[in-house]
């Protein structure tokens, strides 16, 4: 596919377990271009050899992606097409390669998606959860503060929340949702979607908790946790009062990180809340 113009950079989305779910039109971009960007290379070369598509490869990962987006764009600039994928589902989807499609873009470069499978998607349209709005979270911190600091900003949110998550958190980040959310919040974990031990269950996190409790042994694999939003029409007041997110902050954490959570979430200065949370301790 060399020519004198400046090449394309396909981004394909490959699938997130059963093969057959490969799409025909990645198919036939894979077995044209002249060259494949992949995240692993060695976890993608079944996939290709399974469409019998051998290619030159670049591997391009989270830790290189800066270093590697260089020589794909000298690629795509002397006139080949590369097609990016990832370790499965769509590319930069919680994976690498957002740098190298804005400098593309910034280059001139014609950046086309080949869509197809993504678990966020996958997993949102069978939870039985609202999908009119929602939004992505990606992986939450591995640091179980820190993950809780970043679940109580999303104390408000009233779009249904989709998260990935580790097989060996994924309890304690139920748990810790549990107590951020509460026991009665609608929530669904979609585990292994697509594959043999595929399994999506939807009920309230205090079900959910005490489910995989049960199961913790055996909590291997792939997972997607959905959280439904607030009812904002339900909820007695649709106003953030600072003092109200303060005192149920207070419960869970030192006064000091209390209170610039609470300034987050509510945009109140941090030292009105300090000097509040002070009040309230030494009452
Ligand atoms: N780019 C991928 C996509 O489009 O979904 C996501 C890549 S991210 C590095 C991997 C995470 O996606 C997993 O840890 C899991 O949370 C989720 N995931 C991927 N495949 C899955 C599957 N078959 N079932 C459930 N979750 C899956």
């Amino acid at each position: 596919m060399k020519s004198e113009k400046i090449g394309t950079l396909y981004i394909v989305a490959t699938p997130i377990g059963n093969l057959q779910d490969i799409t025909l039109r990645a198919i036939e971009v894979l077995k044209k271009v002249d060259r494949i960007a992949a995240e692993d290379t060695r976890h993608s070369s079944p996939l290709l050899k399974h469409f019998s598509i051998n290619k030159p490869s670049i591997s391009m990962h989270e830790f290189n992606e800066r270093e590697r987006l260089k020589v794909i764009l000298e690629h795509l600039q002397q006139g080949e097409s590369v097609a990016l994928i990832s370790d499965a589902g769509t590319p930069l989807i919680s994976d690498p390669g957002f740098h190298l499609v804005r400098e593309a873009k910034a280059q001139g470069i014609n950046v086309v998606s080949i869509p197809g499978p993504c678990a966020a998607i996958a997993a949102l349209s069978v939870a039985g959860l609202p999908t009119d709005k929602f939004t992505f979270e990606g992986f939450l911190p591995a640091k179980p503060e820190a993950r809780r600091n970043r679940l109580a900003l999303l104390l408000h949110e009233a779009r249904t929340m989709i998260f990935y998550e580790a097989p060996h958190r994924l309890l304690s980040t139920l748990q810790t949702m549990m107590e951020v959310f509460g026991g009665t919040r609608m929530a669904t974990v979609a585990r292994e979607i697509t594959k043999i031990h595929e399994s999506v269950l939807t009920d309230e996190l205090a079900g959910l908790v005490s489910h995989y409790t049960a199961r913790e042994k055996e909590l291997r694999g792939e997972f997607v946790i959905l959280v439904e939003g607030i009812d904002e029409e339900a909820s007695v007041s649709k106003e953030v009062i600072p003092e109200e997110v303060l005192d149920a902050l207070l419960e869970e954490l030192p006064l000091k990180q209390a209170a610039a959570l609470a300034s987050k979430i509510t945009g109140e200065r941090k030292n009105v809340l300090y000097e509040m949370a002070l009040a309230k301790k030494n009452k």
